[in-house]
């Protein structure tokens, strides 16, 4: 433990405060290593955006579907076997129209429906996105390749710790009557965060 420690005149590396960290859980009779794997496996194969794309290709094929998941989106998310923490008390579903566009964004920090649309990508952690989406929505979604007409009203919504959200997108008309599995496939994490279109829509 001595070389962990600090002194006045020098920070310990990163390296050696993760270590000094583990050693203090590891004596506690905690195992960091279990819960790190597993929060990578979270990541990497429960918190994906694939469960989001399965949401809407499905709300997007059965109207009562998609009226259940804009009343009530946790609910919707649990009939097809998704989970969302506790703490995400709602999971509000944002119906993009032909003269309305929905945007999300968490000013605070980098809040996200994450069990549902996957973890936040890097600049939507970004102070630059959670400012400037907010003041100056239409430039900063033509910056990110999503120029939308003037005619589109742009809506901007932002996260709480208790309330999350998803776009629910337009369908793209080519795809009117593709299969399920293949909807699933189009539906990406950009659009739910509501920051792209789909194909040519
Ligand atoms: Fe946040």
């Amino acid at each position: 433990m001595d070389e962990n420690r600090m002194n006045s005149n020098k920070l310990a590396s990163v390296e050696q405060r993760i270590d000094a960290i583990q050693s203090v859980l590891q004596a506690r009779g905690l195992e960091p290593d279990v819960a790190i794997e597993k929060a990578f496996h979270l990541a990497e194969e429960d918190w994906i955006p694939r469960n989001g794309a399965r949401i809407i290709a499905r709300a997007w094929t059965d109207p009562a579907y998609r009226q259940r998941l804009l009343t009530n989106g946790k609910a919707a998310a649990a009939e097809l076997g998704f989970d969302m923490p506790p703490h995400h008390r709602y999971l509000v579903a944002l119906e993009n129209t032909p003269n309305l566009h929905n945007v999300i964004v968490c000013t605070l920090c980098s809040c996200t429906a994450f069990s549902i649309i996957g973890l936040p990508p890097d600049w939507y952690k970004d102070l630059e996105y959670r400012a400037r989406v907010v003041r100056e929505s239409r430039t900063v979604l033509k910056e990110m390749g999503l120029d939308l007409p003037a005619t589109i009203e742009i809506k901007v919504w932002d996260t709480t710790t208790d309330t999350r959200y998803m776009v629910v997108p337009n369908q793209p008309p080519e795809t009117i009557g593709w299969p399920e599995d293949k909807l699933v496939d189009i539906i990406t994490k950009e659009s739910m965060i509501g920051v792209a279109r789909l194909m040519g829509n």
